[in-house]
């Protein structure tokens, strides 16, 4: 029925190996060229998905949360002594240096550094300046060291109930910058963190006794990976469940923080939106997965999506973009027809950060209007383009009583990903209340290949498939 897949089915066992070896090891490479080299010809046709890509500076925001950075050990206190030879306490500070000034670029953060050279600081001083500062969240960098060498992975620990999510947005974003194993976040009695009065995490960014992992973990590429998986997680944090800075001391009073799973209404109501940017459902509702397929309709693989959904019997969203449904009305209907959800994806894919207030609001509204001149419907959900969207267009968007929402596990589709490096990410990250972000138009055999093996892979691990809307429990479109 489908000649890709026929094609692709006969690739030799050495070059899944390959594939297999340059997932994981190139991954991290190829991620810094995309990020540096914005021309480079592997990547410049998809780059503009790229989800970890930082806001611009906008001189708007006055109210910054206050990020204090402690890179681990110092002066007469090494740390883990790498399989190279190289300190801890260096690869900490260098790192340290990056987060810092990644967040000092972002108007959302205003970080500062336990230390800037390599001194030794006790821990309760480290913790201390974090309290006397008032900070919104302490994060610790580090090495990891094991008698083993070949230890390796990813971990972020965290002392206190309060700090969970802020260690699994970073652990997340590390696991996704650099590919590392995921070691998973850990609950760990540390003094600098117990002593912190507020949300404290430590990542121990990879195994400096591991010659492979240290090699990454000591190149400007890995480095750089590493600061923005830190960071993206910080921001992931803050935008899902941070307060505004300026309910800070309120908030540190009674040590409370309202999160988002308590947040989210019983009911199905547009009236009960949640006011953050929604990344996942709730792990309380059991194993559910929602597919969501954005920047199409198109003819072709759309088509060939909704075959395979409707022979799995599954409902997805859809974040179709006003000018291909402009283009595609047909394929709209069909959407709609089979029980899918469709969702606002803009009209045509800009960057709304770089957009006025006015021009992100008119891309909205062209849409809606396109949608429901096709289908009857308005849609309840958003997604911006990249993901991209600062706390001021979260809020105007709000106000059109539409809800945000970006994904948990990114596919990557785009990149030139393979079906099994596909299925592999989603082996990887795929929790209960994951939101697989994947695209429906363009030449994307690797996503319809890899959506025919996903769907059992998922149902083998007891996943139930609901759309957006079922899993955020809201309404999939705003009242007539
Ligand atoms: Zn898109």
């Amino acid at each position: 029925m489908k000649t890709y897949k026929k094609r692709k089915q006969t690739v030799k066992a050495i070059a899944i190996f390959f594939l297999l070896f340059i997932t994981t090891v190139g991954g991290v490479a190829a991620w810094s060229i995309s990020n540096s080299d914005e021309k480079n010809p592997i990547l410049t046709e998809h780059s503009y998905e790229y989800p970890i890509k930082l806001s611009p500076p906008s001189s708007s925001q006055t109210q910054k949360y206050k990020i204090m950075i402690d890179p681990g050990h110092g002066g007469k206190d090494p740390g883990a002594t790498g399989a190279s030879g190289n300190y801890e306490r260096d690869y900490t500070l260098t790192l340290a240096k990056k987060v810092f000034d990644l967040l000092r670029d972002d108007p959302m953060f205003e970080p500062r550094m336990t230390r800037t050279t390599d001194v030794f600081v006790e821990l309760e001083d480290r913790a201390a300046m974090a309290n006397e500062w008032q900070a919104d969240a302490l994060l610790a960098i580090h090495g990891n060291t094991y008698t083993d060498d070949s230890a390796n992975g990813t971990e972020t620990l965290h002392t206190h109930d309060d700090s969970n999510l802020l260690a699994q947005t970073v652990q997340k974003n590390v696991i996704k910058a650099l590919g590392f194993r995921d070691r998973g976040v850990k609950e760990e009695r540390l003094k600098v963190l117990s002593l912190s009065e507020m949300p404290a995490a430590l990542v121990e960014v990879g195994y400096l006794t591991n010659a492979g992992e240290e090699a990454v973990m000591l190149s400007t590429d890995g480095q750089n990976a590493a600061a923005k998986g830190i960071v993206e997680g910080l921001k992931q944090y803050f935008l899902q469940y941070g307060e505004h800075p300026s309910s800070q001391e309120e908030q540190q009073l009674d040590g409370s923080h309202e999160y988002r799973d308590e947040e989210l209404p019983n009911v199905d109501s547009s009236v009960n939106i949640d006011k953050k940017m929604y990344y996942n459902g709730s792990a309380e509702d059991g194993k559910q997965v929602a597919l969501t397929f954005d920047d199409g309709p198109d003819t072709e693989i759309t088509s060939e999506i909704l075959d395979i959904l409707k022979e799995n019997e599954i409902k997805a969203t859809f974040f179709i973009m006003g000018k291909q449904a402009k283009a595609h009305p047909e394929m709209v209907k069909r959407i709609v027809k089979e029980g899918h959800v469709i969702a606002n994806h803009s009209w045509s894919h800009p960057n709304f950060n770089k957009l006025t207030i006015e021009e992100s609001l008119k891309q909205i509204k062209d849409t809606q209007d396109q949608l429901e001149a096709i289908s009857g419907l308005r849609p309840l959900l958003f997604r911006p383009p990249y993901g991209e969207l600062n706390e001021e267009r979260v809020q105007a968007v709000h106000e059109l009583n539409m809800a945000v929402v970006n994904w948990s596990v990114d596919t990557m589709d785009w990149s030139g990903n393979t079906a099994s490096d596909i299925l592999k990410i989603v082996d990887k990250q795929m929790y209960p209340g994951g939101i697989v972000l994947q695209h429906s138009t363009g030449k994307r055999e690797n996503t319809v290949e890899a959506l025919e093996l996903m769907i059992p892979q998922l149902r083998d691990k007891g996943y139930t498939f609901v759309t957006v809307s079922e899993m955020l429990h809201l309404q999939g479109y705003q009242d007539a």
